[in-house]
């Protein structure tokens, strides 16, 4: 089946055609510099027209969404969107269906559809990137809660006081302790200048006394969360997403972390993967999410 899939972001767009599993064609554009609503709307569907009309759109927002997927609720950096009926408004200028999904919940779709997932039907994914995002696919469904917002794995509560970023608010959250923002913040707690606090310096120079304890921090949390989490879902597998895990050695070194944490009878089938897909996740993930509603509507 072909579909096209949209990865909406701050400072880019990028809107591929998949058939069958694999991306045929693909392009990219900055973000209309405005971010209003209907200029964007209208570049989306120009550039996902340029691969012939007709074919269904998924359109990954950095954001929430409503439980039934038709309104925008917070998408950050996007002033204006929030409460519009975003799925219509795509739909009706594209003049095929259209299904809208929070970017992180299309990712765990786009690992079935053509990662590491294919074939699951319980497993969660993590993005462990600036923020930490995630899905959770339980029994072969995309967990989307009352009120549209599960799977919101980046804020379970695993600190106790560090306060979560704008548009949450909430304390001690997995996020505000281990997302690159929050991991930087303190390296330079701890003494590092702003000149060598990338998250890919900071690894490079792990074994080092001052930075080795910063990830032990992290490394042990996210383990933690991990551990919880597969307590909660019992998943086939945890995949790890977002740019951290490309870190050399951070996949085994995080492996070798969480079994400590998990209930004997969890230990034996706990599975960590690295995701497949990288920067393509999101235009994977929307296909899978227009695709998998076409199939519940037929
Ligand atoms: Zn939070």
């Amino acid at each position: 089946m072909k579909a096209i899939g949209v990865d909406l972001g701050g400072h880019k767009i990028a809107v591929g055609l998949v058939e069958d599993g694999r991306i045929t064609a693909r392009t990219e554009e900055r973000t209309e510099p405005t971010r209003e609503p209907e200029p964007v709307v209208a570049q989306i569907v120009r550039m996902a027209k340029a691969f012939g009309a007709g074919a269904p759109m998924g359109v990954c927002i950095p954001g929430g969404l409503d439980a039934t997927r038709e309104r925008a609720l917070m998408i950050s950096n996007f002033a204006g969107w929030n409460g519009l009926p975003i799925r219509r408004m795509f739909e009706s200028v594209l003049g095929a269906p259209v299904v809208v999904e929070n970017d992180a919940n299309a990712y765990a779709l786009g690992e079935r559809l053509a990662g590491v997932a294919r074939g699951m039907s319980d497993y969660i994914v993590i993005t462990l990137g600036t923020g930490i995002g995630g899905g959770i696919v339980s029994g072969g469904r995309l967990l989307t809660g009352a009120h549209g917002m599960a799977g919101e794995v980046g804020h379970i509560v695993l600190g106790s006081d560090e306060p979560c970023g704008p548009g949450c608010g909430g304390l001690g959250h997995f996020e505000a302790m281990c997302g690159a923002d929050a991991l930087e913040k303190r390296a330079l707690k701890i003494g590092c200048s702003d000149a060598d606090i990338s998250l890919k310096d900071l690894w490079a120079r792990r074994e080092e006394e001052k930075i080795s304890p910063l990830w032990d921090f992290a490394l042990e949390t996210i383990s933690r969360g991990i551990a919880s989490l597969v307590h909660v879902f019992d998943p086939e597998a945890v995949i790890i997403g977002g740019g951290m895990r490309n870190g050399e050695g951070f996949m085994e070194n995080l492996g070798e972390r969480v079994p400590k944490y998990l209930g004997l009878p969890f230990r034996e089938g706990f599975r960590l993967l690295s995701s497949s897909l990288g920067t393509d996740a999101p235009i994977f993930g929307g296909a899978a999410v227009v695709s998998a509603a076409i199939e519940n509507r037929a």
